[in-house]
């Protein structure tokens, strides 16, 4: 393919270097005439390990060349892949005006260019940008520029490489996310791409587009944990390169998808007391911990967004549908259903509790004693059927996923279905009033 770069800063100086050691025919754009000379001359414009040896032998085999003229790149290419800056102000607003400005300059050169022999031609968005980017800058932005009738389709291609190895992570990603609905530039970008052993994802631009957010979010939130572990422990004669070593050992729970599922809050007899152990180890030796100590107030507007939207429906007649909190146990302590049906009793709303497992006068010790201060009716709030529980209901607030209750809420739906799990399938998802949790 003919592949024009339009940035040739770390992202696209890999990409484009990488995807020209491919074979691929590689034309590198950028405003900086002072870049694409030294790519001219076998250099690399950014320090990176094995990008000088990639570009001196793509100039030298021709698959890579450089220029400021963006006619030139984009004359007959099938796909041009935008990796301009995407700063950050000091607020954290992203400026997106390299990003308008290079596509603009997209679109006035598809005005006076060929198409790629294939007859169509894809602009990808590699640089990091928000959600909603693509539909709301990019596309009408192209649309302007754009001479009418001309065939071309948009993508967002997240690029997940790390500066310092960044041509091993273009080699090897973990895998390909292209976002767009379009079909035809969805195959070919993963064509562009089919050279990796990675595994191809085609899903909305907008989803695209958050994924390297909560990726990052993530790899951030990763070396926070591990620096406020180690700081807690520090003082106590603990090294915690060990623990941590440990810690990763562990890829069921640890590193894994396990507990990143969105959904309800955490809870049960372990993580809110454990957490809170830790906190008070922290307090106690004037440790500051303050990403830790957020995750029990993040944990609490998780549950307070589910009675705000309650709040905001109206209706006073609420069935709590699955009470514990894991399915398949009666262990009520700190679930946060439990807390949630506290919470809407204290502001005056008729509770019905459906959950077949959860038999009060079963409960002993301290799940009894931890229902007892927090739901001292449970009794009485309990039915013995998903129906009775429904009747005359306003909203449903369903972690159960139990197929009496998915059955009853697609025969009879109350106004309001909150899904705190995620997991009640599209049958549910479809019913009117239906609201997920986050999503
Ligand atoms: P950078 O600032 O190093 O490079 C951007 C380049 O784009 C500069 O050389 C600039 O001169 C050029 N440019 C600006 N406007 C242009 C235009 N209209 N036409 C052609 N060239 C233009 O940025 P970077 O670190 O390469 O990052 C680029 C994007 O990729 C960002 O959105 C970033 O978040 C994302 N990203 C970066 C990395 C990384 O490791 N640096 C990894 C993944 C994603």
């Amino acid at each position: 393919m003919k592949v024009a770069v339009l940035g040739l800063g770390y992202a696209g100086m890999v990409s484009a270097a990488c995807l020209a050691s491919k074979g691929h025919d590689v034309w590198g754009v950028d405003v900086d005439a002072s870049k694409s000379r030294l790519v001219n001359d076998g250099a690399s414009p950014v320090v990176e390990p094995g990008l000088d040896v990639l570009i001196s032998d793509a100039v030298r085999r021709g698959t890579l060349r450089a220029t400021t003229d963006i006619d030139a790149a984009v004359d007959g290419a099938d796909i041009v892949l935008v990796c301009v800056g995407t700063p950050a102000t000091d607020h954290g607003r992203v400026d997106l005006r390299q990003v308008e400005a290079a596509v603009s300059d997209i679109g006035r050169a598809f005005r006076t260019t060929a198409p790629p022999p294939r007859g169509r031609r894809s602009v990808v968005i590699r640089s990091t940008v928000p959600p909603g980017t693509v539909e709301e800058l990019v596309r009408p932005t192209l649309a302007r520029f754009a001479p009418a009738g001309c065939s071309y389709g948009v993508a967002m291609v997240p690029e997940f490489l790390r500066e310092g190895s960044g041509v091993s992570d273009f080699f090897a990603p973990p895998f390909t996310v292209i976002g767009t609905d379009d079909a035809l530039v969805g195959s070919d970008v993963a064509e562009l791409f089919s050279g990796f052993d990675a595994r191809v994802h085609i899903v909305a631009t907008r989803t695209a587009e958050a994924l390297k957010y909560a990726c990052n979010a993530f790899h951030a939130t990763k070396v926070s944990f591990a620096n406020e572990i180690a700081r807690l422990f520090r003082g106590m004669g603990i090294d915690s390169r060990v623990v941590m070593e440990l810690f990763c050992e562990d890829d069921q729970l640890n590193i894994s998808p396990a507990y990143l599922r969105p959904g309800f809050a955490f809870g049960g007899s372990c993580l809110p007391k454990d957490l809170r152990a830790l906190l008070y180890l922290a307090r106690v030796n004037s440790v500051d911990l303050p990403m830790l100590s957020a995750t029990l107030e993040s944990n609490e507007i998780t549950i307070s967004d589910v009675v705000d939207r309650i709040i905001a429906h109206g209706g006073r007649n609420v069935a709590v549908l699955g009470l514990s909190f894991k399915m398949e146990t009666d262990d009520l302590r700190e679930s946060p259903n439990v807390i949630l049906c506290e919470t809407l009793l204290g502001k005056g709303y008729n509770i019905r509790i459906y959950d077949p497992i959860v038999k009060p006068a079963r409960l002993i010790g301290t799940n009894q004693s931890y229902v007892e201060s927090k739901l001292s009716h449970l009794q009485r709030l309990l039915t013995d059927s998903v129906g009775d529980a429904l009747a005359g209901a306003d909203v449903a607030v369903v972690s159960s996923r139990d197929p009496l209750v998915v059955a009853a809420l697609v025969a009879t739906p109350p106004p309001l279905v909150v899904d705190i799990s995620g997991r009640l399938g599209p049958q549910v998802e479809r019913v009117p009033g239906y609201w997920g949790i986050g999503w």
